[in-house]
């Protein structure tokens, strides 16, 4: 394949091509290869061909990612030789009669060996199989016109009856304006394909490549499951150029490229090129891997798959804890004594206001500490696909004991630089829209959904008024109420107010020793109520907010052991009594049909509440 690129890379660049301008996002900028280097045309760089063609194409210098045909694209990410072509032959027609369009199609042809601006087929993808498409912007800057949109919606559909999932990489100007309106009408139909695609549950993985853009990037290429790109690439709606035109300013550097996009809330992720097929493959794994299917199917299947992973466990976990300094912890689960393994000396319960010290101390693990000690395999996801993605909210797909689940939950920061990115761990809306999405996504996949809360509560400022922090958690509370999939939470430290509760409806609550959870923090407790935010001491010790409190008041039903010292003493052990409560619950939760489910969640908050009548 190396040998085959660089010869590609050769005859292109003998092709009689314009000098680039830095201006156009869609001519093609390619190295200038010589028989051993190749310099790189965007920081004069000189590197190995070798070099060069095994990072795929992308400059060892300044990680430059060069735009890739459609073949490439597709030998890149499929097993070898698996590759099998649909729709090869499909042409396009002149609708509009339009001079030259024809004779300009025909040249196209033949320079690019294509038939037209995609390529489409079958084949497999770490030994899964699936529907593979890739774009080609050389071919008339990749723009859909009749034959990419049909080779599209084809593909949606045999992937639909056949019940595959769908790899699309999208490369292109838009809508072909040769084709006028017929080329538009792709955009509706293409989108109703891939709708189809999703009722049946199945899974589609949008790549957006260099560049993406007008009625692409408005119709299939932003509909993904999951949403990836590569560094650097162009993605927008309007052209740089018509942007600034209207509304009469420069447009700054940086703007549409997939690092804005990133943060803007409408990619997953961005994923370095030679990463792409590992990245692919885990992604197909979580969702279409034998283990992912019988979670799917989930019910009895679930718990048996569950039930053999938990043995070992638990017998792990009661070995780690038999270390004298642990010994006894296990004894404050109420719901789950585990014979045997309760030592004589249960330290007694401490204070609310001691644990304040103790969940706001410096170390105290946080959700990035405890996600590779409890799960493998775990894949953060962005974004809320609506106006940015928020880093006081982490979320993403992982595997717990070979089940694939979705995690979420809240991430406050440790050094001065996380938490002022991470906003203390106190979400903007767009952090529990995220959430949403992904626990959106769990549903239709099936997915247990796993939900670590530790914040004081939501951000309170203009622009989380102005976007409805309001709405952003009753919605998660009205959508969790409902979901089709379990749900599992766990307090590890704060959980204030509604900011904890968005992402705390669930079947099974578990609260580490130390943690609090409570309709407000103990500092606006006090500063409202006796307008004296100084004895927030003295509030957290009347306000009722301990595990123990909270299994009185029938909200909580594990309390999870913490070493003497505190969670940050360590983090593994901590880590491994998570795993266990999780061994033993999951199977438990995911045990019901979905109606009972439902109707038991239901019922878990229809009879919380005290009244006299
Ligand atoms: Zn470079």
């Amino acid at each position: 394949m190396i040998k085959e690129n660089l010869r590609q890379v050769r005859e292109r660049a003998a092709m009689d091509h314009p000098e680039p301008s830095a201006e156009d996002a869609y001519v093609y900028r390619r190295p200038i290869p010589d028989d051993l280097w190749v310099k790189c045309p965007e920081c004069g760089g000189v590197m190995f061909c070798e070099e060069f063609e095994k990072e795929y194409s992308v400059c060892t210098k300044c990680n430059h990612h060069f735009r890739l045909d459609a073949r490439e694209r597709i030998d890149m990410v499929v097993d070898q030789d698996t590759f099998v072509e649909m729709d090869k032959n499909m042409r396009s027609v002149n609708p509009l009669g339009f001079p030259g369009y024809g004779q300009k199609i025909e040249k196209l042809m033949e320079e690019t060996g294509l038939s037209e601006a995609i390529v489409t087929g079958e084949a497999r993808i770490g030994g899964f199989a699936c529907m593979v498409g890739a774009m080609d912007s050389r071919f008339l800057m990749g723009s859909m016109g009749s034959v990419v949109g049909e080779k599209i919606t084809r593909m949606f559909e045999s992937a639909t009856d056949r019940r595959l999932p769908v790899v699309l990489f999208s490369a292109s100007g838009g809508a072909r304006m040769q084709e006028g309106i017929v080329s538009l009408m792709q955009m509706a139909k293409t989108s109703g394909a891939v709708a189809r695609h999703d009722r049946a549950g199945l899974l589609y993985i949008s790549v957006m490549t260099d560049p993406t853009t007008g009625g692409v990037t408005a119709s299939f290429a932003s509909l993904g499951d999951v949403i990836l790109s590569e560094p650097g690439t162009l993605i927008g709606f309007a052209g740089r150029r018509v942007i600034e035109g209207t509304i009469a300013q420069k447009l700054p550097e940086g703007f549409q490229r997939a690092e804005f996009l990133l943060e803007h809330g409408f990619l997953d992720r961005i994923v370095q090129r030679s990463q792409m097929r590992p990245t692919l493959i885990q992604l197909l794994t979580a969702h279409v891997s034998p283990a992912a299917k019988r979670s799917r199917r989930r019910i009895r299947d679930f718990r048996d798959a569950a039930a053999e992973y938990s043995e070992t466990t638990v017998a792990r976990v009661r070995e780690f804890f038999a270390d004298a300094r642990h010994i006894g912890l296990f004894g404050v689960d109420h719901d789950h004594p585990p014979e045997g393994a309760a030592g004589p000396a249960v330290a007694p319960p401490r204070k609310a206001s001691e644990r304040l010290d103790l969940i706001r101390h410096k170390n105290r693990p946080t959700l990035r500490d405890y996600i590779p000690l409890i799960f493998d395999d775990f894949l953060e996801l962005h974004g809320d696909r609506l106006f940015s993605d928020d880093p006081a909210l982490c979320g993403g797909i992982a595997m717990f004991q070979g089940v694939p689940v979705t995690v979420v939950g809240h991430v406050k920061g440790r050094s001065l630089e996380e938490n002022s990115r991470t906003n203390f761990g106190m979400p903007h809306p767009e952090g529990y829209r995220k959430a949403m999405r992904l626990m959106r996504q769990a549903e239709k996949f099936g997915r247990p959904v796993l939900c670590f809360v530790d914040t004081s509560g939501a951000y309170c400022g203009i622009g989380a008024e102005e976007r409805g922090q309001g709405e952003a958690i009753a919605r998660n509370l009205f959508e969790m109420m409902d979901l089709r999939t379990p749900i599992v939470s766990i307090v590890t430290g704060e959980g204030g107010s509604g900011g904890a509760l968005a992402v705390a409806v669930c079947d099974e609550l578990a609260m580490l020793r130390n943690a609090i959870y409570s309709v407000i923090s103990p500092r606006g407790f006090s500063s409202i109520l006796w307008k004296d935010g100084t004895r927030e001491k003295e509030a957290a010790d009347l306000m009722k907010i301990t595990g123990e409190d909270l299994v009185e008041f029938g909200i909580c039903d594990a309390i999870l052991p913490e070493p003497d010292e505190g969670a940050h003493a360590d983090p593994r052990a901590t880590a491994a009594g998570i795993v266990d409560f999780l061994s033993r619950t999951l199977p438990k939760v995911c045990g019901h049909p979905v109606a009972d489910m439902l109707e038991k969640r239901y019922e878990k908050y229809r009879k919380i509440g005290m009244y006299l009548e």
